[in-house]
């Protein structure tokens, strides 16, 4: 349920609301929006009982969110969260990009790296440091001291960090380097992770599982939203499907789904979705023209000796440098700057 205010509500009227709402043990969650403040109330409401919330002062109306995810909804909130990380906001009129390889190989990769895609427009370095390999014998990363790689990378560039954390128990130290948390298509449904970076202060960039409908996908950002971390930025970056030739296939579908049904920013990751070097432009460019707010790509400068076997996707700087050229036209005609 959410309660609206009225647009002379004071200060006092929602404190009073509140307090009501955490007087029988619910958790009140609040949107201050340009008209009209909106608290949500989160956990059983039939605990409220018969408490006259709709006569209180300040209250304009209460009403039901009809859809499974609460705070994740537009019923919820209506404009769109826009999420400021550094100098870049997401989910605003500007299309960031995230830039950087599979996993952080050494210092020289991901300063060189990072020296790079700056050089061309990108907002983030990403990297991994803990890789959710599918096989125990693959590299796993190199954990702390690639998170140390990564802001070496930062202090030569000013770029920010994105990385992944994959277990609760790390969400302290990676939080300790990243401006924000990845979580990655195998992690979506880590529900101690999900409440873990819901209790963190930072932004997290939530990967599609790649089996998840879209419902499920808003449930699990509900997770952490509920925590009381606002700051959660979806990321389609492919599914399963009957389709082999490409890795994943890329669900464009999303982003204006999510747009309908969300106010949380979207970004897209052509890379994983496609898994082919030379699909990964061309798709990247369907996702800014079809409203995304933010673009994560695979960037290598030898893609051929990547520790992961996510060179083959992953786009040479040149590319790179081409391709943020060629997508600031299409930025500009659907209303967005690049
Ligand atoms: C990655 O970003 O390198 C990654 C492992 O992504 P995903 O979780 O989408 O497979
Ligand atoms: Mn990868």
């Amino acid at each position: 349920m959410v309660i609206v205010t009225k647009t002379d509500a004071t200060q006092a009227d929602i404190d009073a609301v509140v307090k009501r709402i955490e007087s029988v043990g619910l958790k009140a969650q609040i949107s201050t929006g340009e008209r009209h403040t909106v608290i949500g109330v989160i956990g059983d409401k039939t605990l409220l009982g018969d408490i006259p919330i709709e006569s209180m002062s300040g209250v304009d109306r209460t009403m039901p969110i009809t859809a499974p995810f609460k705070l994740a909804s537009r019923e919820f909130k209506d404009e769109p969260t826009v999420i400021a990380v550094n100098d870049t906001k997401i989910g605003g009129r500007q299309v960031p990009v995230i830039a950087g390889p599979c996993a952080v190989e050494s210092t020289e990769q991901i300063v060189t790296i990072a020296r790079l895609v700056q050089k061309s427009g990108a907002s983030f370095i990403r990297g991994g440091a803990f890789k959710p390999r599918t096989g125990p014998y693959s590299f796993q990363g190199y954990g702390e001291d690639a998170l140390k790689m990564l802001q070496d990378a930062k202090d030569e560039t000013g770029l920010g960090i994105v990385t992944e954390v994959m277990t609760p128990h790390e969400v302290e130290l990676v939080g300790e380097y990243t401006d924000m948390f990845q979580l990655g298509t195998r992690n979506m449904t880590n529900f101690y992770l999900l409440r873990e970076v819901g209790r963190a202060q930072k932004p997290v960039i939530l990967k599609r599982g790649m089996s998840a409908t879209i419902e499920e996908w808003l449930l699990a950002a509900e997770y952490i939203l509920a925590e009381g971390n606002p700051d959660v930025i979806l990321c389609e970056r492919g599914i399963r499907t009957f389709e082999t030739h490409t890795r994943n296939t890329l669900d464009l579908n999303a982003v204006p789904v999510i747009h309908e049904l969300s106010h949380l920013p979207i970004v897209v990751d052509p890379s994983h979705g496609t898994g082919i070097r030379s699909l990964v432009c061309d798709m990247t460019k369907a996702s800014v023209a079809a409203g995304a707010d933010g673009i994560l790509l695979e960037v290598h400068h030898d893609p051929d000796h990547s520790m992961t076997g996510d060179g083959a996707q992953s786009l040479f700087p040149d590319q790179f440098e081409a391709l943020m050229q060629e997508l600031k036209p299409i930025a500009i005609a659907v209303g967005r700057e690049m």
